[in-house]
């Protein structure tokens, strides 16, 4: 595609900020933007103004209808399609869109998650207009809608969804960011945001194979499949060349972004056969937020224009890599600093000493929060494993910046800055910098850079979890700090006090090693760092005083919102097992015992005619008999434990037992049926097996 074309497609669904300015009266433009760029209140008056132009822009694009887009706790994205129709006295027909459609919706449905805050009988729900990430137009073959990015709230103001609570630590980082700064001399600055950047995991498989799995189909995972002969050990798929078909998916997934004002810029083959990349450039937290949304959706409808699935689930293999996301956070101001940029003089940087500090303090004084904003059922899969982060979380630095931080605290003099220049012994080569911090890839939280990079977060999840703690954390140390430098006379000293007390204090948190070694987690009990190694674990974190207390603080959560949480939270967790047990059952009683019955049936019948013709050894059919037999007999026994299991946690009271019932007891009843499916699967001809294995699902397409 040529560069023409490409400026031309970009953005083309996005009603942004090019559109607004050439579209919106003067007036309405600027105070739109004000409220955009500067968190102003939205002036009620404009929005008849916005919504018409809006509607209109719409319109030419062959829009019918306009909807609220959400992201409810069920962790997807919700919309509700209206009409612009509206009937004329004449019988006719005008198309119509009013400010305040624009700016509220009615949510009717009481049927999402709400933990509790929003009873049937008064189901009442709002979508509010989020100005500040843009309206865009979803284009495919069933049509045009406008879709108008909002969050969902109770009537009663209690969030329900995971947009507002994101804006709310937004509002906190911000205040705090700007305060320290201003602390620090930086007057000008007069805003302070999060920036993110998510690479997005995934995998695909042929969609005629997909469909054949009651597993994928319901549970996003593979609950059956013994190993392929050949998995990841050749490490040839990792930034391997692209096969054709896959990278006509990936064009048609990157002209779809683009043209929804998506910078999908990197896309590269994973570690794991069939797993892929995409990596979008930065943006502010909450409109990444919302991309990220567009960038799972959009993978799942493109792929299956192209006969592929795409799965997002963290562990749709066992054995074979799983999907993260990876959330990239750093801190800009409208001035254009980026806190965690360290310069040429990180020892002289101090707006990146002093956010540092806030980043170690923050992130050891929440781990249990930040463990918690990744944990899921699919994600507990990954975690651990060796191939993702531990459980445990702790932050990377690079021995560059751990020295340089160490040898300020305790005051000697730094004069080493990081210019080394890299020597690979060839002089056509070009020379390039060293860079301040390694690479660590086994680190849950590391410092790339100019930002940390959150590693432990599911495929599947949305950002704003992850980012919400981050935010408000970082609000939360930036804030305790901001006195002591704003009564400092003397800046440098008071940062190094500053740096002394978060080694003191924090250094624990600090881990350059290999976080895939089971030494690390004996290291980490001695340093007391927690760990949780599960989401049940996790879970009750969300409710500790310290947790309440920081979300309080930073209007982030009040109390009723997080005890909501906590319990969507467990009835998520219990749903997920239930379904998955449901449909290994499902699967193991009317696909793989029957086929099993059948080919053992066949083998007798060998045996019993080799018998009646005489003088034939039969040794090796026999065993094979036996060894079917006795397997199908371990299959049945574990069929029927699981669903007698299954039958009494389910209909245990709802609540946290129930959880560590799901994953102490059908859990582990999984693996136990899972592993006779698998053995059975080895001894099974291959034309009865009734499901495609791993060889066909991550080596066909
Ligand atoms: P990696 O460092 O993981 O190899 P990149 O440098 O391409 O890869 O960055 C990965 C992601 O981090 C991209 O989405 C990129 O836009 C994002 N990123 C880069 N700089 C920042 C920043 N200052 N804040 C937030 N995200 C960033
Ligand atoms: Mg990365």
């Amino acid at each position: 595609m040529d560069r023409t074309n490409l400026s031309e497609i970009y953005g083309k669904n996005v009603f942004d900020d090019h559109v607004m300015r050439e579209r919106l009266p003067r007036p309405v433009y600027k105070q739109l933007m004000r409220t955009i760029h500067d968190g102003l209140p939205l002036e009620p008056g404009i929005a008849e103004t916005i919504a018409n132009t809006m509607k209109d822009w719409a319109i030419e694009r062959g829009a019918t209808h306009f909807t609220h887009w959400f992201q409810p706790m069920t962790g997807l994205t919700a919309e509700k399609h209206d009409s612009f129709l509206s009937p004329t006295s004449d019988g006719r027909v005008i198309m119509e869109f009013s400010g305040k459609e624009l700016i509220r919706g009615e949510a009717d449905g009481s049927s999402f998650p709400s933990g509790g805050i929003r009873q049937t009988f008064e189901a009442r729900g709002y979508t509010v207009w989020d100005c500040t990430s843009p309206a865009f137009l979803k284009e495919d073959s069933s049509g045009v809608a406008l879709c108008i990015p909002t969050a969902f709230y109770a009537h009663t103001g209690e969030a329900l969804d995971k947009k507002t609570p994101l804006l709310r630590s937004m509002v906190a980082i911000d205040k705090a960011g700007v305060r320290v700064l201003h602390a620090l001399g930086y007057t000008d600055v007069n805003k302070v945001f999060a920036t993110v950047g998510a690479e997005q995991e995934y995998f695909l498989v042929d969609k005629r194979q997909y469909q054949l799995r009651k597993d994928l189909i319901f549970t996003g995972r593979t609950l059956f499949g013994a190993a392929p002969p050949k998995g990841q050990e050749m490490e040839d798929h990792y930034f391997g060349s692209i096969k054709e078909k896959i990278a006509n998916f990936m064009r048609e997934i990157d002209l779809e972004l683009w043209k929804l004002g998506v910078p999908s810029k990197t896309k590269h083959n994973e570690v794991a056969p069939a797993q892929h990349e995409l990596a979008p450039i930065f943006a502010p937290c909450n409109v990444a937020s919302d991309q990220n949304q567009l960038i799972m959706e959009t993978l799942q409808k493109v792929a299956n224009r192209h006969d592929l699935a795409c799965l997002l689930h963290e562990k749709p293999f066992q054995g074979i890599n799983g999907s993260g996301k990876h959330d990239n956070w750093s801190l800009v101001t409208d001035t254009g600093i980026n806190v965690f940029a360290p310069g040429k003089c990180p020892q002289d940087n101090n707006v990146f000493l002093v956010f540092v500090c806030a980043i170690l303090k923050a992130v050891d004084t929440h781990a249990d929060l930040i463990r918690l904003s990744a944990a899921s059922a699919g994600n507990d899969h990954r975690l651990g494993g060796n191939e993702a982060p531990p459980a445990i979380i702790s932050v990377f630095l690079g021995n560059f910046l751990t020295e340089l931080i160490t040898d300020i605290a305790r005051g000697k003099k730094v004069e080493k800055t990081h210019a080394d220049v890299m020597d690979v012994g060839v002089d056509t080569m070009p020379k390039l910098k060293k860079e301040t911090s390694d690479r660590n890839r086994t680190s849950p939280f590391a410092f790339t850079g100019n930002k940390f990079e959150f590693r432990m977060f599911p495929s599947s999840g949305c950002i704003s979890e992850a980012n919400v703690v981050l935010n408000t954390a970082m609000a939360d140390a930036l804030l305790s700090f901001a006195p002591i430098l704003e009564a400092a006379d003397d800046k440098k000293a008071a940062i190094r006090e500053i740096l002394n007390d978060t080694l003191k204090r924090h250094g624990r948190i600090i881990f350059d090693g290999n976080g895939y070694a089971q030494e690390w987690v004996d290291d980490a009990e001695d340093r007391q760092l927690p760990n949780y190694p599960t989401t049940v674990d996790a879970i009750p974190s969300l409710l500790k005083d310290k947790s309440i207390a920081l979300f309080e603080k930073h209007h982030v959560y009040n109390h009723a919102e997080l005890q909501a949480r906590y319990e969507i939270l467990i009835e998520e967790y219990c749903k997920t097992l239930n379904i998955e047990a449901r449909t290994m059952l499902s699967m193991a009683k009317t696909q793989i015992l029957p086929a099993a019955l059948k080919y053992t049936t066949e083998v007798a019948r060998n045996v019993s005619i080799l018998t009646q013709l005489g003088n034939f050894k039969i040794s090796a059919q026999s065993e094979l008999l036996v060894d079917l037999t006795e397997n199908i007999e371990h299959l049945k026994h574990s069929i029927d434990k699981l669903d007698q299991n299954l039958h009494e946690v389910y209909h245990m009271e709802e609540g946290y037992e129930r959880a560590v019932k799901f994953k102490d007891v059908i859990l582990a009843n999984m693996e136990i049926l899972r592993e006779y499916a698998d053995e059975l699967e080895m001894m099974v001809d291959e034309k009865v097996w009734p499901i495609p294995n791993y060889g066909e699902l991550l080596f066909r397409v």
